[in-house]
C-alpha cells in the first residue's frame, strides 16, 4: 500500500479539513486532530502537521497538497461534485469500469442495467466508434453502435424481468435497492471476466449517496468497494459510463421489442397518458396478469389503465 507523508501549515491543514469534511471518520489514536477515507485513501492529520496518506491515491491525494500550493489558491483543486466522492484528477484518462441503468421510470418493459470496461489505451477507440453522453444519443443512433462497442470491451449487461422486480418489488425493495444490487452484480462479473487486469476505479452514475449505496448491499456476500466512485452525470466524466449507458439502454430497447411483439402492439416508453390508453387497451384484450407480466405494476399507471379499461368497458 502506496504511503506518503507531508507536512502542512495551520493554513493549509484547515484547507484540508474544508476540503475533506465530507469524508470525515472518527479515529481515536494519539495526536490525531483529523482523519478522513475517500473512495481511493485514508488522510490522518497529527497534531504536528504531519499528514499521512494511505491507500490506492495516497500519492495523488497528497500531491494536491504538498505542490507549492497556498492556502489562498486551494479554488484550483477539483471540487466533489457529490458528497462523499472527491474524484480523481485526469479522471477521464484512466482504465474505469464504468456503471449505469435505464429503465426505471418506465411503466412498460425492464431495468438494465451495464458495467463496462474502458482500458486507457481504448479511450480514443471508444470515442470514434461514436460514444458521447448518452442524453445526446437518438435510440436508432445508440443501436447502431452498441455492437462495435460490445465487440471491443469488456462489459455484462442485466435485464431484470418485469416478473422478477414485480416479485422483489412487492417484498418492499426500493428501486434503490434493486438498482444497487444490479449495479454490484454487473460490476462483479466485470471484474471477474477482466482476471488479472484491474481498473483504476470504477465510477457508478450516482442515484443514491455512497452510503445509501452501501447499505442497500449489506446482505450480499461479494460487495465491490475497491476505488468505487459515485457522481451524478457520470456519463460525461469518462466514456465508460457513456457506453455502458448505451449497451443498457439498448437492452433495454431490445426487451421493449420483444415485450411488444408479445402484446401485439408497440409499448410506449416512459409513464405518460399514452402509456395509460397502451396498457388499458392491453387489459381489455388480454388481460390483468398478461398486463402486470410486461410492467412495473406499483407504478400509478396501473390504476390509471384499471379506471380506463373499465370506462371504455362502459
Ligand atoms: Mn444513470
Amino acid at each position: 500500500m502506496a504511503n506518503s507523508v507531508i507536512i502542512l501549515s495551520d493554513e493549509k491543514l484547515t484547507a484540508l479539513k474544508a476540503y475533506y469534511a465530507s469524508d470525515v471518520v472518527k479515529r481515536d489514536a494519539p495526536g490525531v486532530v483529523f482523519a478522513a477515507k475517500t473512495a481511493n485513501a485514508s488522510i490522518t492529520a497529527y497534531r504536528s502537521g504531519k499528514v499521512l496518506f494511505q491507500g490506492g491515491g495516497a500519492e495523488q491525494e497528497a500531491a494536491k497538497w504538498e505542490s507549492g500550493m497556498d492556502a489562498g489558491s486551494s479554488a484550483s483543486i477539483k471540487k466533489p461534485l457529490t458528497k462523499g466522492t472527491v474524484l480523481p484528477d485526469r479522471l477521464e484518462t484512466l482504465s474505469v469500469i464504468g456503471s449505469d441503468e435505464t429503465g426505471t421510470g418506465d411503466f412498460f418493459g425492464p431495468v438494465t442495467v451495464c458495467a463496462c470496461y474502458v482500458r486507457a489505451d481504448q479511450i480514443p477507440l471508444v470515442a470514434e466508434l461514436g460514444v458521447k453522453d448518452s442524453k445526446l444519443l437518438t435510440d436508432p443512433y445508440m443501436r447502431s453502435i452498441a455492437p462495435d462497442l460490445k465487440s471491443v470491451l469488456t462489459y455484462s449487461v442485466l435485464t431484470l424481468q418485469n416478473e422478477k422486480y414485480n416479485t422483489v418489488q412487492a417484498k418492499g425493495w426500493s428501486q434503490g435497492k434493486i438498482k444497487a444490487l444490479l449495479h454490484n452484480q454487473a460490476i462483479r462479473h466485470v471484474l471477474r471476466k477482466l482476471e488479472e487486469e484491474r481498473p483504476d476505479y470504477i465510477l457508478i452514475d450516482q442515484f443514491a449517496e455512497r452510503g445509501v449505496y452501501y447499505n442497500h448491499l449489506k446482505n450480499e456476500r461479494e460487495i465491490v468497494r475497491e476505488n468505487v466512485l459515485f457522481s451524478t452525470k457520470a456519463e460525461g466524466l469518462h466514456v465508460a459510463v457513456a457506453a455502458a449507458s448505451i449497451i443498457a439502454r439498448v437492452a433495454f430497447l431490445d426487451e421493449m421489442d420483444r415485450l411488444s411483439e408479445l402484446a401485439g402492439r408497440t409499448l410506449p416508453k416512459g409513464a405518460s397518458k399514452k402509456v395509460d390508453e397502451t396498457a388499458a387497451a392491453i387489459l381489455l384484450a388480454k388481460g390483468e396478469p398478461f398486463l402486470r407480466s410486461m410492467t412495473k405494476w406499483h407504478f400509478a399507471n396501473a390504476k390509471k389503465a384499471t379506471v380506463l379499461a373499465a370506462k371504455t368497458r362502459g
